[in-house]
């Protein structure tokens, strides 16, 4: 038996676990069916994905470098450097209503469920006021801000308590200036290297060293699939976090780059899937990009820039042949998606957390369920009574004298059952209110829950579903499954079939 031959047959039959064996956190979750066997080749973002972060050292280090350029570029007092940034203030798939100093999330249907304006949170009376218009809201206009990644956070925290400071210093605030001001130092230490100046100099401290991850990768390949690294990060700093991460892990593997087929950095995703930049040999001791154009990929070099058709192309495979690992819901998935038949995987770091939150108060959100399955049965009596005394009031107008005591006694009767059925209905609103509130800021006292809003799923729960064929909480997660693995979507049933 070759070499290879034996490799894939210890893949195939090296942990072949089921799904009940996993714990929760580090399970695999399905969209839409994906058959492994199908995947010839897999492709790795790297930030988020492959590379984990320590979320509160970065988001700290993003902001205390943002508001030295506040400081030192735009004009802001130094007193701003003494504000407390509070980390939960944020979470992914918020909105930021820039012009209006507003942050708010919404569900599926685009309806905006909580509203803060600074850290305050808005009554339902004002969050009507302001939001609930004819008119859908249209996240694409300059006016939002989506935060659709975990580099988006420091934004977020940063603009929510930084409107609070306006509010209280100015008398007319401009709070769209002062996003664009956030926005714009965040953007200058991403692309001065400020910021992967520091991680680079504190690697342990930043980046989080996932032990499974070597280990996943090698057995992807030891099944025979291919595999490839699409990041937007430029060449020195990849060099650095991969060597950090793989380097020395196994003996097999003399660099990190030996994990890998080919290496594409400054992919400029989702350019990499809308545009047709071409590919440009990267000289890995200085960093430069070639100035001619690459017309083939090989698997000893580096490569920058590049488009979803010339891969496809030089690596002559293509569509549902391709999986790709990201984080990022747009520029990972989305414009994927809509680009190419790539099938997708999403690494979402914060899913742990929330695993962890669900499996804490399963049994709360099981009584939650069945509280909610009871509210509605007791509204279908309610309207069925206020018909029932709609209807003996229409009689009781024009009916005979003879028959009225009957009908007024049969009134009251009908009356006081419906008091009774509304007051049952007022006190089990509050039980719902009470029980969804203490579940909610578990996950996070602002927010609640990433992937919910109210009892619907939020707007980013929902992309994750129609965009993610896979979702997990690290890229590691995959080493639980066999590489063969047929993923299967749970069925899902509509309103009509619960
Ligand atoms: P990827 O996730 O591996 O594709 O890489 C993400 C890259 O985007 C990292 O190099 C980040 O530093 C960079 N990045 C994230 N947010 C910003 C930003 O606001 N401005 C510029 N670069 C960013
Ligand atoms: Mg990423």
């Amino acid at each position: 038996m070759s070499g290879d031959t034996k490799a894939q047959i210890d893949a195939l039959l090296s942990e072949v676990r089921r799904d009940i064996d996993i714990s929760t956190k580090r399970r695999i979750y399905c969209n839409r069916n994906l058959r492994m066997d199908g995947i010839e080749l897999i492709g790795w973002d790297m930030d988020y994905t492959l590379a984990l972060y320590n979320q509160e050292r970065l988001e700290k280090l993003s902001i205390d470098l943002t508001l030295e350029k506040l400081v030192a570029n735009h004009g802001y007092p130094a007193e701003i450097m003494e504000l407390s940034f509070p980390s939960n203030l944020a979470i992914r798939g918020i909105v930021l209503d820039c012009p209006s100093g507003n942050v708010f999330k919404m569900d599926h249907h685009g309806y905006v469920g909580r509203v803060f304006h600074g850290t305050r949170e808005l009554s339902k009376e004002e969050r009507v006021k302001q939001y609930r218009t004819d008119s859908r809201i249209r996240l694409s206009s300059d006016r939002y801000r989506w935060i659709d990644t975990l580099f988006g956070l420091p934004d977020a925290v940063m603009y929510m308590t930084m409107v609070d400071w306006i509010d209280g210093h100015v008398e007319k605030p401009d709070y769209q200036k002062l996003f664009i001001d956030i926005r714009m130092s965040i953007d200058e230490a991403h692309r001065d290297d400020t910021l992967k100046t520091a991680i680079k100099a504190d690697m342990p401290g930043y980046v989080v060293k996932d032990p499974g991850l070597a280990e996943m990768l090698h057995k992807f390949r030891s099944s025979g699939k291919k595999q490839f690294l699409l990041t937007n990060s430029y060449w020195p700093y990849t060099q650095a976090v991969m060597e950090y991460l793989l380097d020395g892990e196994r003996q097999a593997y003399p660099t990190w780059q030996n994990y890998f087929d080919y290496i594409i950095v400054g992919g400029s995703k989702p350019g990499f899937f809308n545009d047709q930049n071409p590919f440009y040999e990267v000289d890995i001791n200085t960093g430069a990009a070639s100035e001619t154009p690459a017309t083939e990929l090989h698997g000893d070099r580096v490569y920058q820039g590049g488009n979803i058709h010339s891969f496809e192309e030089m690596t002559r495979v293509s569509g549902e042949r391709v999986l790709y690992v990201g984080d990022h819901i747009y520029g990972d998935m989305i414009r994927l998606k809509k680009s190419r038949g790539w099938r997708t995987a999403m690494v979402l770091q914060e899913l742990a957390l929330e695993n962890d939150c669900s499996d804490r108060y399963e049994q709360e959100i099981r009584d939650l369920e069945v509280l909610d399955r009871r509210r509605r049965n007791l509204q279908s009596e309610i309207d069925y009574e206020a018909l029932m005394l709609k209807q003996i009031q229409r009689l009781l107008d024009n009916c005979e004298e003879a028959l009225k005591p009957r009908l007024v006694a049969a009134k009251k009767q009908s009356r006081t059952t419906l008091d009774s059925l509304r007051n049952r209905s007022r006190a089990m609103q509050d039980e719902v209110t009470t029980l969804e509130r203490s579940i909610e800021r578990s996950y996070n006292p602002h927010w609640g829950a990433m992937f919910r809003e109210g009892a619907a799923t939020s707007r980013f729960g929902q992309q994750v579903s129609d965009y993610a064929d896979l979702y997990t909480s690290r890229a590691s997660n995959f080493l639980s499954y066999s590489p063969l693995r047929y993923f299967r979507a749970p069925r899902k049933a509509m309103p009509h079939e619960m």
